[in-house]
């Protein structure tokens, strides 16, 4: 169910917005202190003051949505719609009724502050990856656009315009991840792997050489798949969830005809939001949308 009274009040919203953001207790955005007390209010939000610097604050001071001249309502329209319905901005714009400018400069606001996925791999894990085609839109180019299609060597770069974005899906604790990268490689592969709970990690790739050098280390046991001739691990189904995953992540990236390459890792955090929420009710999802932004 959408949450439709929130947006509708400017009260309720403002409510909102002080769950989501003092989630974990009331304190100073300028010195972090905690001891503050409440300081009349400031149009539909509480106001403080801290004891320890003497300034005050209120429920919207230093947020994303701080500093607008357009009601909090309809910011969190703007971003239920996007993160639950992949809501162009140019759509946005014409159902809040507030020119696309400001709606673009809110969002990308918004976007920036989604917290990156910090992956604490249980294993095993599937590792798998996809290019996704992006350029500088509306930007002069870095290079000449004839070597676009040419065939090269390796899978995809983020010279080449073809950005890898891996897809890693975690049996022991049943998360995904789908994380942009620069170049397919060793290196970037290791980070990706990196932080987990297990000294040893069993991992599924498919027979791409970068993964091989995780072969020959003891922190990994790599078990690997070979594409297209119907080989998989045990006859295990888990392998396909990078599959599926990934083309879930290509189709919300569709309706952003020509993404922007650096853009690229907020979209894909966008979409890592949408699959957290995605089958809460209206209201936790807001919340929940909001929690990762504040
Ligand atoms: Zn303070």
């Amino acid at each position: 169910m959408i949450p439709l009274k929130t947006f509708v009040s400017e009260h309720r919203a403002a409510n909102l917005l002080a769950q989501a953001r003092w989630r974990d207790g009331i304190y100073c955005p300028r010195c972090r202190a905690e001891s503050v007390i409440r300081h009349g209010s400031y149009r539909v939000f509480q106001r403080y003051r801290c004891k320890n610097c003497d300034r005050t604050f209120n429920d919207q001071t230093g947020t994303v949505f701080g500093h607008s001249a357009v009601e909090l309502r309809k910011w969190f329209l703007a971003v239920y719609r996007y993160i639950r319905f992949n809501t162009s901005l140019r759509q946005l714009d014409v159902e809040l009724d507030v020119s696309y400018k400001t709606v673009y400069r809110r969002v990308q606001r918004f976007l920036r502050a989604l917290d990156a996925p910090r992956p604490q791999l249980e294993g095993p894990v599937k590792i798998d990856e996809l290019y996704v085609k992006a350029g500088l839109k509306g930007r002069k180019r870095d290079r000449p656009s004839r070597s676009r299609g040419l065939s090269t060597r390796g899978r995809g770069s983020y010279e080449q315009d073809k950005l890898p974005v891996f897809i890693l899906a975690d049996r022991g604790t049943g998360d995904r991840y789908v994380l942009p990268a620069k170049a397919a490689d060793e290196s970037t592969i290791r980070l990706l792997l990196a932080n987990r709970k297990e000294e040893s990690l069993t991992v599924y790739t498919d027979g791409f050489r970068a993964y091989e050098p995780l072969d020959e280390d003891d922190a990994f046991n790599r078990e690997y798949v070979v594409h297209g001739d119907g080989e998989y691990v045990d006859g295990d189904a888990h392998v396909n969830t990078c599959e599926s995953h990934g083309s879930l992540a290509r189709s919300w990236l569709s309706p952003h005809r020509g993404v922007s390459k650096d853009k690229l890792t907020s979209y894909l955090r966008t979409f890592q939001l949408r699959r957290r929420v995605y089958r809460k009710p209206g209201e936790e999802t807001l919340k929940t949308i909001l929690e990762t932004a504040l």
